[in-house]
């Protein structure tokens, strides 16, 4: 039976809106957000979405969706599409730029919007003539904090990925104390916030919470089994930011203007709840994380594959040329 009303009756008018989870997108004639350096911090600007598009790079769990159903083609970098991944290894100041350009500001400490202004160009393809744009302000050490909370966090979705005795409780302590410290200053954050939306922002981290993760992070190795402690830090972290339902886009984007944080631990939430094996690359020098593709992976690339045979094979070749160095001395004296 046909549906009264068909396709195209409902869109006269109204061409259709293609939700996403995202902060903002380009402005007309730019191909990502504008990121300046000012000072200690980044200054985005960027359009409002108006989510006309169907292909949008910078929603982010779009991407996170994107990455999962269809993994990179490209086998040197396997399995590190992910927008949450690319966060997790940003290594460096500028790795962190060019996330915070596709994706905007993770934690802002001020957001405004611009005088509005009309879009150059044709209009008939149904676009809204008129671009709202917003400006905020990331605070650059702020960036770097959540980053390693972030790092930390998803560092232990992948240690309770492991077998039990593959678990490693000293590391995991380590990992729980970096989130304690980091957290501390969510609160202060999250007041901030409230004074800049005069209304309570929708994420919350108790005093509680942080002593709980705190004191997890000084515990001693106790009866229960040593995973519960991470779990117990991944759930405060997940329950920070709630999941919520909008019933249209502009309160949606009213809740993500001060920052992708919540989105990232929504990620973070899927990745508890539906372990898919993320793991981190066994080369020493590398430790990026990735998606595992096949079965007993244990690198992210194929490079860092090698560079450990290479290894191996230098450290067994080391030890041989040495014991002969040792017996031809030997055989000398
Ligand atoms: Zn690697």
């Amino acid at each position: 039976m046909n549906r009264p009303g068909g396709k195209s009756k409902n869109q006269i008018g109204y061409p259709p809106l293609y939700i996403g989870f995202q902060w903002g997108e380009p402005s007309v004639g730019e191909d990502s957000l504008r990121v300046e350096k000012v000072g200690g911090s980044l200054r985005i600007t960027a359009a409002r979405p108006d989510y006309l598009s169907e292909n949008r790079p910078w929603d982010f769990i779009g991407q996170y969706e994107k990455a999962r159903k269809k993994p990179s083609i490209n086998k040197l970098e396997l399995g590190k599409d992910s927008p949450h991944i690319e966060f997790a290894n940003a290594k460096g100041d500028d790795e962190l730029i060019t996330f915070v350009r596709k994706f905007g500001p993770i934690v802002a400490n001020s957001w405004k919007m611009l005088p509005i202004t009309v879009k150059p160009g044709p209009v008939e393809t149904g676009d809204s003539p008129l671009q709202i744009l917003m400006r905020a302000r990331q605070d650059f050490q702020e960036l770097r904090a959540e980053q390693k909370i972030f790092r930390a966090s998803l560092a232990l979705v992948a240690e309770l990925g492991k077998k039990d005795s593959e678990y490693d409780f000293e590391s995991t302590k380590r990992k729980i104390a970096e989130i304690g410290e980091g957290i501390a200053d969510w609160p202060r954050q999250w007041a901030r916030e409230r004074k800049q939306r005069h209304q309570y922002p929708r994420w919350k981290i108790s005093k509680e919470s942080i002593g709980r993760i705190v004191h997890l992070s000084r515990s001693k190795r106790g009866g229960l089994a040593p995973q519960v402690d991470a779990r117990i830090v991944l759930c405060e972290l997940i329950n920070a930011f709630p999941a919520l339902a909008f019933p249209n886009p502009p309160e949606m984007h009213f809740y993500l203007r001060f920052g992708i944080r919540p989105l990232l631990y929504t990620i973070l939430r899927r990745e508890f709840f539906q372990p898919r094996d993320v793991a981190i690359c066994a080369n020493s020098q590398c430790r990026a994380f990735f998606e595992v593709q096949r079965a007993g992976q244990r690198f992210c690339n194929a490079v860092c594959s090698r560079r450990h045979r290479q290894r191996d094979y230098w450290e067994v070749q080391g030890k041989t040329l040495r014991q002969v160095r040792l017996a031809n001395r030997a055989e000398r004296i």
